[in-house]
């Protein structure tokens, strides 16, 4: 049977119509639970069947380096990551529940499968590099340009994967 691995959108919106017995998530998606609504709609899930489970060291190495390669490791947060730990380690019979551009990004590129709470899912795999903001000229990273010094801006470089574009 599928699972489901949950990130905080899932309780902080509240209309994923997925059983509450399926969902597996960390337990530091609590952190990110702000509003009252969205505690006790934790709660009642836990009291529904909802894994609350640490994630595993080496998952989260493997999360780790691959939001490196993808530029994606600054816009991840600890629960981000553990949340992607632990959809890897169920990656053969879960699917990730999450609206967060970053963590569906990664996961892609992690062949886990994602599910959008209430956004829709990204279509293409973005790599990210660095852009001077005064000669233009771009960089792997860093945060400021070693030929004129100005700022560098984030900036997308390309897209890794699309799902047959048809150009007519
Ligand atoms: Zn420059």
């Amino acid at each position: 049977m599928t699972s489901y691995i949950a990130d905080s959108a899932v309780f902080i919106m509240g209309n994923c119509n997925v059983d509450n017995s399926l969902l597996i998530t960390v337990p530091s998606v609590v952190d990110e639970l702000k509003s009252k609504d969205s505690v006790l709609r934790f709660d009642l899930a836990k009291e529904e069947g909802l894994r609350v489970e640490w994630p595993e060291p080496e998952m989260e190495k493997e999360v780790r380096e691959k939001a490196e390669q993808t530029r994606d490791s600054e816009e991840l947060s600890k629960t981000d990551l553990e949340i992607l730990a632990k959809a890897l380690e169920h990656r053969e019979k879960a699917v990730l529940l999450t609206d967060d551009y970053a963590v569906q990004n990664v996961a892609v590129q992690l062949g886990i499968q994602v599910k959008p709470v209430a956004q829709k899912k990204i279509k293409d795999v973005l790599i990210w590099q660095k852009q001077c903001i005064g000669c233009k000229k771009t960089f792997e990273k860093g945060e400021e340009c070693p030929i004129c010094g100005s700022p560098l801006k984030k900036k997308r470089k390309k897209r890794l994967k699309s799902k047959s574009h048809k150009e007519s």
